[in-house]
């Protein structure tokens, strides 16, 4: 698996967006592998010239590829707002391949955003496009990343290197449980394990959740039941192993 990408490929280019896109998706192209299945062969889908999608031949997971110059970042751009939205309610959001290039291309690092961490309260929508541009009016997003929580954005290039693929793999799939779940209650989910995360220690207390309950209420203020949606949350988590309940209030990360 090589970590530059050829040069050669993206002389006939001129825009800065179109090279990075050509050099980007043929590097994936030949060195991306799926991090749901087993398949080393991953096609590309479609192609504009804001990025490039890809899809798994085999379990037909699909990915979107994005070239970052400055990682790691507090937000990232992406594309329309109300599209965004209704492909997390469809459940149909790919996940995000984030590539860290150096100038003259070699790979620095690649952290996959989990699908399934895509939710409504990690979505930014930016200001309407104004003026006389072309696109007047045009509502992008952001995608913040303090929202998805480190759970959600899986390394699969660290320091110019490549993790083990089945490593990164079994970390990725841990979560796919989630895809069967509504928008509303991933976000739930991804909240509650930043938040958990956050305690910064390997087992905590059911007191010490509800103690951050304003953090939920900030992300869900019509939510008149913070405390047994906390609860029914731990089951979720325990459900998928990464924590234990150990008893009398008592949890752990698996
Ligand atoms: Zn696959």
């Amino acid at each position: 698996m090589e970590l530059f990408c050829d040069l050669s490929i993206a002389a006939r280019y001129k825009s800065k967006g179109q090279i990075a896109r050509v050099l980007s998706e043929a590097w994936w192209a030949a060195n991306g592998y799926c991090l749901v299945c087993t398949s080393d062969s991953l096609k590309q889908s479609k192609a504009n010239t804001r990025c490039t999608d890809f899809i798994c031949s085999g379990c037909k997971h699909s990915y979107e590829l994005k070239a970052l110059r400055r990682w790691p970042a507090a937000k990232v751009s992406d594309g329309a707002y109300a599209a965004m939205m209704s492909r997390i309610h469809e459940g149909t959001t790919p996940s995000l391949l984030l590539l860290e290039r150096s100038e003259n291309w070699h790979i620095r690092s690649l952290t996959a955003i989990h699908s399934t961490f895509l939710t409504p309260i990690a979505i930014e929508k930016r200001k309407p496009l104004s003026g006389n541009a072309v696109r007047a009016g045009w509502t992008g997003c952001n995608i913040l990343l303090d929202k998805i929580g480190q759970d959600g954005q899986i390394p699969v290039i660290q320091e110019g290197a490549f993790l083990p693929k089945e490593e990164v793999r079994q970390r990725f799939r841990m979560f796919m449980p989630l895809a069967e779940k509504s928008a509303e209650e991933r976000g739930w989910t991804a909240l509650t394990l930043t938040v958990l995360r956050g305690l910064g220690k390997p087992s905590f207390l059911l007191k010490d959740v509800y103690e951050k309950e304003q953090i939920f209420s900030n992300s869900y203020p019509q939510n008149r039941h913070i405390r047994d949606k906390i609860r029914q949350q731990l089951q979720v988590l325990r459900d998928m192993k990464i924590i234990r309940f150990d008893g009398r209030g008592h949890y752990s990360f698996l």
